[in-house]
């Protein structure tokens, strides 16, 4: 694990979050290579949206999120802890989606 204000490790999961911390700047999602994050409308959030995890199955561990998130809201487990996919050409595709959507989970629309 990266050091930081860590949240516990819950275990079985490549990538998790402390929504508490999250401003939803969007960079986590900006960065993610494998279309595994996306921003959902969030009521009760105040900027309106709140950070998702949709495809763990495809976070890759590159650990960009964790490194670029600026509110330690992020977090990515280490190699031991969780055997990560591999890149594919579809999660780039879906990564490119999403990007497009600005930022958005897919089954989201529009801008928050
Ligand atoms: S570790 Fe990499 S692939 Fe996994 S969610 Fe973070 S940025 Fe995406
Ligand atoms: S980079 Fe951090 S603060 Fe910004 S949306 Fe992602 S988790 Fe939230």
């Amino acid at each position: 694990m990266a050091s930081g204000a860590m949240t516990p490790y819950p275990g079985n999961v490549p990538v998790w979050t402390n929504t508490n911390n999250c401003k939803a700047c969007d960079i986590c999602v900006s960065v993610c290579p494998s279309g595994v994050l996306g921003m959902r409308y969030d009521s009760t959030s105040t900027l309106g949206a709140m950070i998702s995890i949709d495809h763990p199955e495809a976070c890759i561990g590159c650990n960009e999120c964790e490194l670029t998130c600026p509110d330690f809201a992020i977090y990515v487990a280490s190699k031991a802890e969780y055997k990560f996919a591999k890149l594919t050409d579809d999660a780039k595709e879906r990564q490119a989606q999403i990007v497009a959507n600005n930022y958005m989970s897919l089954d989201q629309q529009g801008v928050k």
